[in-house]
């Protein structure tokens, strides 16, 4: 968990709670607009339940190990192996970038 990140999800905290609230102000400000109309539509058009579970599968399929294994508190080399403490850039191992 790095500083930005912990910036972002800051943020987004302090944009959700100032959404929500708002959220009638912002419901009726979509309906004058009209993009309530036309989501519905695309709503009815594209987004089929087909669609989602395709949608959904892909996101599955999506998710790479390798991100589960920069998030995870224990990294490792992806050469040898060994379990890497701290942050660096190179394996102490076999001296291979990470
Ligand atoms: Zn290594």
């Amino acid at each position: 968990m790095t500083l930005t990140i912990r910036k972002i999800i800051v943020l987004s905290c302090i944009g959700l709670i100032l959404l929500l609230g708002n959220v009638l102000a912002v419901a009726n400000w979509l309906a004058e607009k009209g993009v309530v109309d036309k989501a519905n539509w695309v709503r009815e058009e594209f987004l089929t339940g087909t669609a989602i579970a395709v949608i959904v599968a892909l996101l599955i399929l999506l998710v790479s190990p390798k991100n589960g294994r920069v998030v995870s508190l224990g990294r490792r080399c992806p050469v040898c192996d060994k379990r890497l403490f701290g942050d660096p850039k190179y394996c102490g191992e076999c001296g291979s970038r990470v």
